[in-house]
């Protein structure tokens, strides 16, 4: 039987997403049907509506990388999950089948793309390796941002910036992925965590997350004002979540000889950063950032538990939350900079805690 789900289609870049009724051919090898329940909202979706990541040669195509579902049903050779158990859909790679991307097909008849994820529906056909089962106890409305935001930023510190306890770091930048690292970095045990913004409302989720000093960039001179939190003015690690070219060499010029700085933050295609070669040469090291360098199966069982024994608190990260059918909404307030993660509630049928109405 053929499989229909409720989904938001980027028909054109620039163009508001449409509300479409899909249908999906039955599950082949690898493929999962989620109910998908929430569903985040980040800013490389942005990008892709207004076409900064390049020509889009997928159009029209579905959109969404983070979330959170049950599984309804599974495609032949399908291991790693089961009918009914929560799952955290992530774009990041994991253990399991990688069926590829998936074609959907409109009322038109039209042909609609999808990648091996996609979460901005109310149900969505997932690759085996894009799933990551956890414990029912599990929040699904906290779990959605376990699929990016949250891996993508801890990881930043947690598995690439090389940190110590008792450590400094500073994170530019806190918008999800940002405070994400804070946390990550409250999770390594670093000493002093300085968030640095222009935004006052991240700055204090940045403060109620971990951070240990705030600095807003639009009132202080971030590189000044750091002489007085660390010696030299320098951070045994940075972290760069902003994705603006300024505040990326902003990031390497506060991190200290034989430090690392990590670049996580998403510019348009095509931009340049400026590097003094010296800083190199002193043993400075630049890192980039693909998803934290998460793996899955490792990395999102460690933050669920780290959640569920109150190590950390992840929750205040979620910001405002829409329904499907005012996606455009919510991807209007992610422009407009908001704090914290805009939510999707895709399937209101599904609670929180996952039972279903
Ligand atoms: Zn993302």
């Amino acid at each position: 039987m053929s499989i229909e789900i409720e989904a938001a289609v980027l028909v054109e870049t620039n163009t508001p997403l449409e509300l479409q009724t899909l249908t999906h051919e039955p599950l082949t090898s690898g493929q999962v049907l989620v109910e998908i329940a929430y569903s985040g909202v980040c800013g490389s979706q942005l990008l892709e509506i207004k076409g900064l990541r390049g020509p889009d040669r997928f159009l029209p195509h579905l959109l969404g990388h983070e979330g959170s579902g049950i599984v309804a049903e599974i495609g032949p050779d399908v291991t790693k999950v089961k009918p009914g158990d929560h799952v955290v859909v992530t774009w990041i790679a994991g253990e399991g089948i990688n069926s590829g991307g998936t074609r959907y097909t409109a009322s038109d008849s039209q042909i609609v793309n999808a990648g091996p994820v996609a979460t901005f529906s109310n149900r969505a056909v997932v690759s085996e390796n894009r799933l990551l089962p956890i414990d029912t106890r599990f929040s699904l409305r906290q779990a959605a941002l376990l699929g990016c935001c949250l891996p993508t930023g801890a990881g930043t510190v947690l598995n690439l910036a090389n940190i110590d306890a008792g450590d400094s770091v500073a994170i530019i930048g806190v918008g999800g992925v940002g405070l994400s690292a804070v946390l990550g970095a409250k999770m390594a045990g670093a000493g002093v965590i300085v968030a640095v913004d222009r935004n006052a409302a991240n700055l204090e989720l940045a403060m109620a997350l971990g951070a240990t000093h705030s600095l807003n960039s639009a009132e202080v001179d971030a590189i000044r004002a750091s002489n007085e939190i660390v010696s030299g003015g320098r951070f045994d690690a940075t972290v760069e979540a902003s994705g603006r070219t300024e505040l990326m060499e902003m990031a390497i010029s506060l991190t200290r000889d034989e430090g690392i700085c990590v670049i996580a933050g998403n510019p348009s295609a095509g931009s340049r950063i400026a590097v003094d070669p010296f800083e190199l040469i002193k043993g400075k090291r630049i890192v980039g950032s693909w998803g934290g360098g998460t793996v899955p199966d490792r990395d999102i069982p460690k933050y669920v538990k780290a959640q569920l024994v109150g190590e950390i608190d992840f929750s205040p990260l979620i910001g405002s939350e829409y329904d499907l059918d005012r996606i455009n909404d919510a991807i209007a307030e992610l422009e407009s900079g908001t704090a914290g993660r805009v939510l999707l509630r895709t399937n209101p049928s599904i609670s929180d805690s996952g039972s279903t109405s």
